[in-house]
């Protein structure tokens, strides 16, 4: 097979297409001098909360400030515990620590990758003290899959602990839930009290820029997460608690008003070429449960098959694999881009060193930080590039020494 270049994310493609109109929308905004807030905010909050159908959206000027400003509205502090996974992006365990509050940690399912809801559970009933610290329960809807959300929000409705679900990677993903004695699906960020998004450029939806948005089921907490953006003045001049300056750029709102009518499509693609790889992934008899194999990427399309529990947005599409260390390097040789997400699981991050997480072990969090490599998957990819990326992977598992741990 011809070798050829193959980047992880390749933002160009989708660039040219929609140049004119970003370029015309940030225009623009440039040219009504409105360069904090307005309308171009207020447009995509509201474009998204309808999307994601939630009542309230609520733009901030990341996915990491869309955490920090919810978990000050739920009023975490010192003291408090929030019950969350130690596999994710930093920014979730960050938003916690910065707080004063510390993260109880949850192992994950070793097929989702998200939290186990079972483990959260157990973790709940375990010692009553402990859980009446804990302030909100955080789950991840990691690589844009949903966690087990109604099992999760049963649960934490149990205690009456509130449910933050971090959706950076998720926009648009859903899952069942049962609501009234009837499954009705529903979208990241919509279901627990409020959703974080990020439109750091490599998610599904990504702005030229850093951008973030938080979707609010409830007006009071909404209120307070709008008035926690602007340093907490209320009236303006009037700070009853403290904020930040957490706003969202109009500009960014322009370039996402524009993207987001395509969103649907690109998680289509995406969907499309991870059922190619599992496809191509089996026919080189590659892909299993076991891992004497890289595994592929579960389930489909709840609108084609309804025995599979979420609609997937494969904001990555991760392998576990045999040797990873060897196989980046052949697969960087090869012109492939690959990564991993995340080579250190949040319990075992530097920052944590004298907390007392040294003591404690999530075995499934710590498989996959050292198992999992994440493949190209962006929407333009095509199919002689994702063949060229299974041949690779195939002719490195070709060598019997490659399938041994
Ligand atoms: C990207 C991401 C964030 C942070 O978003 P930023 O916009 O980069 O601040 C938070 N949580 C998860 C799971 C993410 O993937």
């Amino acid at each position: 097979m011809k070798n050829m270049k193959v980047p992880l994310l390749d933002l160009g493609i989708q660039l040219a297409g929609l140049r004119e109109k970003m370029v015309a929308a940030v225009t623009e905004v440039i040219d009504s001098t409105c360069y904090i807030m307005g309308p171009k905010v207020e447009a995509l909050e509201e474009e998204v909360a309808r999307y994601c159908g939630s009542p309230f959206g609520i733009g901030v000027a990341s996915g990491t400030d869309a955490l920090l400003a919810s978990l000050m509205a739920l009023g975490v502090g010192p003291g408090d515990l929030v019950l969350t996974t130690p596999y994710s992006f930093f920014a979730t365990m960050g938003a916690v620590l910065r707080l004063g509050a510390r993260p109880l940690f949850v192992d994950i399912d070793p097929v989702s990758y998200n939290i186990d809801p079972v483990a959260l559970e157990q973790a709940l009933a375990e010692d009553p003290a402990r859980t009446a610290r804990i302030k909100v329960v955080l789950p991840v809807h990691l690589y844009g899959q949903c966690a087990d959300m109604a099992a999760i929000m049963k649960v934490a409705d149990h205690y009456t602990i509130p449910v933050l679900e971090d959706a950076a990677q998720a926009i648009g993903a859903a899952c069942p839930m049962v609501e009234n004695g009837r499954v009705v699906w529903r979208r990241a960020g919509s279901i627990g009290v409020a959703g974080c998004f990020s439109f750091f450029p490599s998610k599904n939806l990504g702005g030229v820029g850093d951008g973030g948005m938080i979707t609010c089921q409830d007006p009071q907490l909404t209120e307070k997460i709008k008035i926690i953006r602007v340093h907490g003045g209320a009236p303006k001049y009037h700070h009853g608690v403290v904020g930040g300056n957490f706003r969202l750029d109009p500009i960014q709102a322009a370039v996402l008003s524009v993207k987001l009518p395509e969103l649907d499509g690109w998680h289509q693609a995406r969907r499309d070429n991870a059922a190619l790889y599992n496809r191509l992934f089996d026919e080189v008899g590659l892909a299993g449960d076991q891992l004497t194999l890289p595994i592929a990427v579960y389930r489909d399309s709840p609108r084609e098959a309804g025995a599979y529990p979420d609609y997937h947005i494969y904001n990555q599409y991760v392998l576990r694999v045999k040797n990873r260390e060897k196989l980046m390097a052949f697969m960087a040789n090869a012109g492939i881009g690959v990564e991993i997400y995340y080579p250190i699981p949040l319990h075992r991050q530097q920052c944590l060193a004298g907390y007392g997480y040294e003591r404690v072990s999530y075995p499934e969090s710590e498989r996959a930080a050292r198992e999992t490599m994440a493949l190209p998957i962006y929407p333009e990819l095509t199919d002689a590039m994702q063949e060229y990326v299974v041949d690779r992977i195939a002719a490195f598992y070709a060598d019997p020494t490659n399938r041994e741990m």
